[in-house]
């Protein structure tokens, strides 16, 4: 079922991350992780269904989404750029398969922060953030959403890996089976997976190598 919800407020979260709240539609119910359709309420926009992730929390008054743009695509992202205070959108259908199962490693590869973003929230709200580990990979530091927040809430447990930038303090190049292995501990129950296809490919074949069983894997590809 479709529904309007007009939107609150547009903010930068990075260079090429949006911010975007928007009125809660009636009757929503969704979980952290959960994603759902969106089309912008513009004459040859309707029916151009985009998949976001909530970073909202389903108790929250108001909903919210954090979107990487791409201007290239002159797709939906890239309209979302001129989108202001009092446009609608357009909410379909909840989906997705990213829900929380238990303490492990969140592994994500740019907005497929996404669905930790809003587990992490929920788990700080019940005070249960425990040993979970974040292992996050960008390009750049520039690219790392929410980069502050993350830093507070998980400290030594939130691992940033860089591709194409060397800093102090940051992993550099793509995650490998021994990053990865680095971080495993006895609280490692399950590992989070949300990225681009060919991250996601390549930490399940390293993943694999680790022996991790396919049970132990909660993924979505963006
Ligand atoms: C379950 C799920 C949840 C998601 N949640 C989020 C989220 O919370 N935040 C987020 O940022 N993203 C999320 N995504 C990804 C998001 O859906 C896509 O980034 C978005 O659909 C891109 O839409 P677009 O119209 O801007 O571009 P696209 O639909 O990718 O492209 C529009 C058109 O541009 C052209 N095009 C495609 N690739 C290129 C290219 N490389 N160069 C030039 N032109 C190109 C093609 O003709 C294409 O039809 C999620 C995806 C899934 C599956």
């Amino acid at each position: 079922m479709e529904q309007i919800a007009k939107v609150f407020s547009i903010e930068k979260l990075t260079h090429d991350v949006l911010r975007i709240t928007a009125e809660k539609p009636a009757n929503l119910t969704y979980l952290p992780g959960q994603a759902v359709d969106i089309s912008i309420n513009k004459p040859g926009w309707e029916k151009e269904l985009r998949a976001f992730t909530f970073t909202s929390l389903p108790q929250d008054d108001h909903i919210e989404f954090s979107i990487k743009t791409y201007p290239l695509h002159k797709g939906v992202t890239n309209q979302l750029l001129s989108l202001t205070k009092g446009d609608e959108l357009i909410v379909g259908g909840v989906f997705g398969d990213i829900a929380y199962k238990g303490e492990g490693i969140f592994i994500a590869g740019g907005a497929g922060i996404t669905p930790f973003l809003a587990i992490l929230k929920q788990l700080e709200k019940e005070n249960k953030i425990g040993q979970n580990k974040l292992l996050f990979a960008n390009k750049t530091k520039a690219d790392i959403i929410c980069e502050d927040r993350l830093s507070r809430l998980l400290g030594k447990n939130f691992v940033n890996i860089l591709s194409d930038e060397k800093q102090e303090g940051y992993e550099h190049g793509f995650i490998s089976t021994d990053l990865i292995r680095k971080l495993i501990s006895k609280d490692t129950n399950y590992f989070y997976l949300c990225g681009p296809p060919p991250m996601m490919q390549a930490v399940e074949k390293q993943l694999s190598e680790l022996g991790v069983a396919e049970g132990s894997i909660v993924k979505e590809a963006f």
